[in-house]
């Protein structure tokens, strides 16, 4: 069982309406691998420049993240300004300071060439085709976008989605990706470019799968506080990877099902507390125990059929 990573570590600057943060620890592989790595050892492929804080790096470490991946060179980490109002589903992006990531050239160390897994978190497409093509082909390759690079980097970003086997994208994205308004047909779109599962993260609506021709609807899980919602969906996506990587084999439906609860579980944790401050905390009891309240929240009956008579 092998995870390999590519994506952004960053310093991110938040505003919500319940505090403002400067500089913390962000980035979608950031948040993925933290999430993924209660459940499966992760490889990390990134770079940060020489202002990165020795913390952060200590932090990632004492997780089962390792770090032979991950370049310090020369200049500034990536660097994301966000801000959001009291619809908490939508970031506003301030700026965007590529910096270190504008001349990043991925090399994945020798031992990890041949991954059973691949997670390309959100990044310049380039890069996470880089990286795809730097391996053998994995068992499962999955993919995270946003916005930004389906405005900035749309061909390359489709060359890269036709070698995937799935795509972990928020509903607005999917419906801008596919140029549909209906978010069921959206993803039929993009299926038809190859990969056979897409899954549409609701924010704090939940989630849907869409494998084949398969479709499941996953709740979001009732929280009376969300601090900050950076990451909720790559924690979501390292939830879903971290469990699929234990698995022998393609993900069959159910597995994806599971998968995509316990990436509902690791979001709902990741957004209670602003960057991955609430991770720091969290243990596997408390994992348990918010799987257990998603099925509990999520079960009903089947209907009587005098019901319909
Ligand atoms: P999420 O809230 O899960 O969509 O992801 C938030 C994280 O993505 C933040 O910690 C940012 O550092 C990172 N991020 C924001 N914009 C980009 C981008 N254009 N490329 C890569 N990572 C980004």
């Amino acid at each position: 069982m092998s995870l390999l990573c590519v994506g952004s570590v960053a310093l991110d600057s938040i505003e919500t309406p319940f505090g403002k943060r400067d500089r913390i620890l962000g980035g979608s592989a950031t948040h993925f691998s933290i999430a993924a790595a209660f459940f499966t050892p992760i490889n990390l492929v990134a770079v940060v420049g020489q202002d990165f804080p020795q913390e952060h790096l200590d932090f990632l470490k004492s997780l089962k993240i390792d770090l032979k991946g991950l370049e310090v060179a020369e200049g500034e980490t990536f660097r994301w300004e966000g801000r959001y109002g009291f619809d908490l589903n939508n970031a506003e992006t301030l700026a965007t300071y590529l910096n270190v990531f504008a001349d990043f050239q991925p090399k994945v160390p020798e031992a990890w060439q041949q991954p059973e897994h691949l997670f390309l978190a959100n990044i310049h497409p380039d890069l996470q085709r880089d990286v795809l093509n730097g391996v053998s082909r994995p068992k499962f390759v999955a993919l995270d976008t946003m916005n930004f690079w389906i405005e900035g980097a749309l061909d390359s970003l489709k060359q890269t989605i036709e070698l995937v086997d799935m795509i972990v994208i928020n509903e607005a994205e999917c419906r801008q990706l596919a140029k549909e308004a209906s978010l069921l047909k959206a993803a039929r779109t993009i299926q038809s470019w190859g990969p056979k599962t897409v899954v549409a993260k609701l924010g704090e609506y939940g989630a849907l799968l869409f494998h084949g021709e398969q479709i499941f609807s996953a709740p979001g899980f009732p929280l009376e506080q969300v601090m900050d919602p950076t990451g909720a969906g790559d924690s979501f996506a390292g939830g879903m990877m971290g469990y699929l990587a234990q698995l022998d084999g393609a993900p069959q439906f159910e597995d994806l099902k599971q998968a995509v609860i316990l990436g509902s579980v690791m979001a709902s944790f990741n957004v209670e507390d602003f960057s991955c401050d609430r991770m720091r905390r969290l243990n596997a009891a408390e994992i348990k125990q918010r799987y257990q309240d998603f099925q509990d929240l999520a079960h009903f009956q089947p209907a009587a059929e005098s019901l319909f008579a």
